[in-house]
């Protein structure tokens, strides 16, 4: 069984042909400058890497595109598009109405659609990925698989804002959490590599990257995640302030004569380590900077190891305990300077990695507890396009 994996992004549209045989992607690429001058597609498939230049005016030309390279003779990976048994789209939010992934439907499309005020800049462009690909492929299922739905177990308690009651009722405002299935991932691989069910683990899994979330997974359940009602509440990221005192937005556009538009914009693309340091929002730059004497970016650093440590220690007291800290993404899975200034300090929680261990990148699960350590702290790659496919493959049956 092949199933094609799509993230549609509004100018952009990332792609994995997934064979479920072997759970490895045959093909992969993405398309970018989608209804813009300059629009290319890079794709990955048989050993081969090509980039293919062509006028891509909307999401429909694009997938077109993909498919005439899946299907190419020299740098394809399949022989004709009937081989797509499914495809899997990732779609960033499920709002309440669904609490896992789901077939894709005209009602449920109109569901998804209903929830774009919640994810007004991820939102519209899932759904016209989506558009895209049943124009293409009218008869091949399709399944959602929401950024949002593996934190709907999280208790009410953990969820809700301290505003009045009526603002959850009437404008569904409350925690909801992002990157659902990478904290997925990677807590149930944690599992299988304890050889222990999930049901008896208590794990926090740190999903930090580009943008970043701490997840409490407990039985296998969330129970708690550091993204909030959209992805820029947490932790400071590459260009996202995470959690600031909310008043903060007024006093900004008093000083500043911005609109609350502009501050929101302003937290989003201007804050986090890119406006801390003024180097980047990369952390490969930051680390180099810091190097070099840079004290701002050295704060930039502190301030994010910081905050991730407070999220690790809050979330141990939420679960009454940790058996198991989990690194991934972009900077959890190849930053050890980052890994060692998280748990640095831990170990009245049990939790203490083996320095020289956590200097070695190995591109699989790595185990960098120190000896003796109590609880298990890995570093796991994330594959979030892996679950939009087990979960499609499993609903398209
Ligand atoms: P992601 O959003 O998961 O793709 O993560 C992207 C971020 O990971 C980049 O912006 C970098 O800050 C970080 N990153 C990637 N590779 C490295 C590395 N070798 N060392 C430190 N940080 C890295």
């Amino acid at each position: 069984m092949k199933i094609l994996v799509i993230n549609a992004g509004s100018s952009s549209l990332k792609y994995q042909l997934i064979d479920m045989a072997t759970e490895k992607a045959v093909a992969k690429g993405g398309c970018e400058r989608i209804g813009l001058e300059g629009s290319f597609l890079k794709h990955k498939a048989n050993g081969k890497e090509v980039i293919i230049e062509k006028p891509m005016p909307n999401h429909q030309v694009a997938v077109q595109l993909v498919l005439d390279a899946l299907v190419d003779k020299d740098y394809g990976a399949i022989s004709s598009m009937k081989e797509i048994d499914a495809v899997g789209h990732r779609v960033v939010h499920s709002g309440e109405d669904f609490n896992c992934s789901v077939r894709i439907t005209p009602e449920v499309l109109e569901t998804i659609a209903s929830n774009t005020e919640l994810a007004p800049l991820h939102q519209p462009a899932n759904i016209t990925g989506i558009n895209a690909c049943r124009a293409i492929m009218p008869d091949t299922p399709m399944v959602a698989v929401f950024d949002t739905a593996f934190h709907s177990t999280m208790p009410d308690y953990a969820y809700m804002y301290g505003v009045p009651y009526e603002a959850y009722k009437n404008y569904k405002i409350r925690r909801y959490g992002f990157h659902g299935s990478s904290h997925l991932f990677v807590s149930d691989e944690a599992a299988k590599y304890l050889g222990k069910p999930k049901e008896e683990l208590k794990i926090v899994t740190c999903h930090l990257g580009n943008g970043s979330s701490i997840s409490a997974v407990d039985g296998g359940k969330c129970v708690d995640t550091s993204m909030g009602f959209t992805p820029l509440a947490g932790v400071p990221m590459g260009t996202r302030s995470g959690d600031i005192d909310p008043a903060i937005v007024e006093f900004l556009e008093t000083k500043t004569g911005m609109t609350t538009a502009e501050v929101i914009n302003y937290l989003n693309k201007k804050s986090g380590m890119a406006g801390i340091s003024g180097v980047s929002s990369d952390f490969r730059d930051l680390a180099a900077a810091m190097e070099q004497g840079n004290d701002r970016a050295r704060l930039a650093l502190d301030m994010f190891a910081y905050a991730t440590k407070k999220y690790v220690g809050a979330y141990a007291a939420a679960m009454g305990g940790i058996d198991c800290l989990v690194f991934t993404a972009g900077i959890g899975e190849n930053d050890g300077y980052i890994r060692e200034k998280v748990t640095d300090g831990l170990s009245f929680l049990g939790v203490e990695i083996d320095k020289a261990e956590n200097k070695i990148r190995t591109g699989e699960i790595h185990d960098i507890t120190a000896k003796g350590g109590r609880v298990k702290v890995l570093v796991i790659p994330t594959n979030e396009e892996l679950v939009i496919a087990r979960d499609t493959a499993r609903l398209s049956k």
